[in-house]
């Protein structure tokens, strides 16, 4: 009997599913559909009657786990793996000159203005990226569009902190033609092996910019926090969760914004809302994040981050932006922003607990027991426990009473790191 090759048996089985709805699209006999598990997480489901078995899911799947522990693999024999995917290219700050696109930005609205540029230049025909939806506790309040209007690239700044499907949208594109895509580095590393492997996408042309990562969350996370801040939830609402406004003393204070169509629901800081004790915690992290080895997006032609530290003190924020794509570079300066070139030491050392975490371990998370001496000590065991215990607990018991169990399974899980 054949062996089955496909993202259930070599991904969703290992808990390692995104939900990007690449396989979707890489799927030549249209045998997968994405639905919600249990938890609300997108995911494939296959049809086992137009399933050829002819693995091009799996190969285009950046998050199998064979595929991650090559990438870990690779990542533990160079010098500096903290830095893997930093090497051999142009380093800048870089903040948008228009105020309030900078404020509706995450960082510093260098990729919505960078993109601008490539679309009023003619370098593009769309932008594919992330907008901010209506909807109910339970829904997602995310979703993957194609921009082909300026207005469209504006609106829809900002960091989404959810998974994305892109199966609809990816779908839909023509052949010839060049887009701009932003997503999270597992995303853009499935859009490099979709082009590579897949013939409908080998005239189309996609132009990648990864969102430097350090982890994403499910559906719950919005949820769970809405819920804690005691919202209502008669009507739809949208959710920005790096909102700035002129009350800002610096980036690093974002508030949580979350409105409906007649009134602000919640308008705190992020340190007050409950949201940086969730985020830092990893509760509902998604399970491929604690795996990923991958922090600096290193396939993209470009990558994107915050300006932390010292740069952190402009309320307004700015952005660190990673040129490989050496075709880009003078696109990239004629684009109107303000922007300093940087040092790569300056870079690699850039919010280093986190690309330790992420790619330095990658080899411990990856081929060692989740209870080895070394995942209980870089953090993995603790976060496994908090993301999967806050998933269950709130699945079966809600808000009130999981928070409460919570603090307490932190307790248990921290001391882990000490044994
Ligand atoms: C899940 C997640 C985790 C992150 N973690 C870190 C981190 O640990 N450290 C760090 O320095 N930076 C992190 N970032 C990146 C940071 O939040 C900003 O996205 C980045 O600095 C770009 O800011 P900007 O102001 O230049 O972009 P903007 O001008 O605000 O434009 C951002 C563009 O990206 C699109 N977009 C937003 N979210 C998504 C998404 N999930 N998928 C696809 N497209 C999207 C928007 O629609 C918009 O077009 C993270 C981003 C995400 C989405």
């Amino acid at each position: 009997m054949k062996k089955d090759k496909n993202v259930i048996k070599l991904t969703v089985k290992y808990n390692l599913c995104i939900g990007c709805g690449i396989c979707k699209v890489a799927c030549e006999s249209n045998a997968i559909t994405m639905i919600r598990n249990q938890y609300g997480e997108i995911t494939p489901h296959i049809n086992r009657n137009k399933c050829t078995n002819c693995g091009l899911c799996v190969l285009c799947c950046p998050n199998t786990q064979t595929n991650l522990k090559k990438e870990a693999l690779k990542i533990k024999t160079i010098e500096c793996s903290n830095a893997y995917g930093l090497q051999n290219a142009n380093y800048y700050l870089a903040w948008n000159p228009d105020k309030k696109q900078r404020q509706n930005s995450c960082s510093g609205g260098a990729v919505t203005k960078f993109a601008e540029y490539l679309f009023k230049n003619n370098k593009i025909q769309g932008m594919i990226h992330v907008k901010r939806v209506w909807g109910h506790r339970g829904d997602l309040h995310y979703k993957a569009i194609m921009s082909t209007k300026i207005e469209d690239f504006y609106k829809n700044s900002s960091s989404a902190y959810q998974q994305i499907d892109f199966s609809e949208i990816l779908t839909k594109l023509e052949k010839e033609k060049t887009y701009f895509m932003t997503g999270t580095p597992c995303v853009i590393r499935g859009i490099k092996s979709l082009i590579k492997n897949n013939y409908k996408f080998k005239s189309i042309k996609i132009i990648t910019c990864a969102l430097i990562c350090s982890h994403n969350t499910n559906s719950q996370f919005i949820d769970f926090l809405t819920e804690i801040n005691k919202l209502k939830d008669d009507e739809k609402w949208k959710v920005n969760l790096r909102y700035k406004d002129d009350s800002m003393i610096d980036a690093n204070n974002f508030k949580n914004y979350i409105y409906t169509k007649k009134n602000i629901l919640l308008n705190k800081n992020r340190f007050e809302s409950g949201w940086t004790h969730l985020w830092r915690n990893y509760y509902f992290a998604m399970g491929a994040c604690l795996k990923c080895p991958d922090f600096w997006g290193y396939e993209a032609d470009i990558s994107v981050k915050d300006a932390w530290g010292e740069w952190a003190s402009d309320p307004l924020g700015k952005s660190i932006v990673i040129i490989r794509d050496t075709n880009l570079k003078k696109d990239f300066i004629n684009s109107n922003l303000n922007i300093e070139k940087l040092d790569y030491n300056i870079i690699k050392d850039h919010q280093l607990s986190t690309a330790i975490f992420k790619q330095t371990e990658s080899y411990n998370k990856n081929f060692k027991p989740l209870l080895s001496k070394s995942n209980r000590k870089n953090g993995l065991l603790k976060f496994y426990i908090i993301s999967n215990c806050s998933k269950l607990l709130y699945k079966i018991f809600g808000s009130s009473f999981t928070y409460k169990v919570m603090k307490i399974i932190e307790k248990f899980a921290k001391f882990g790191e000490k044994l």
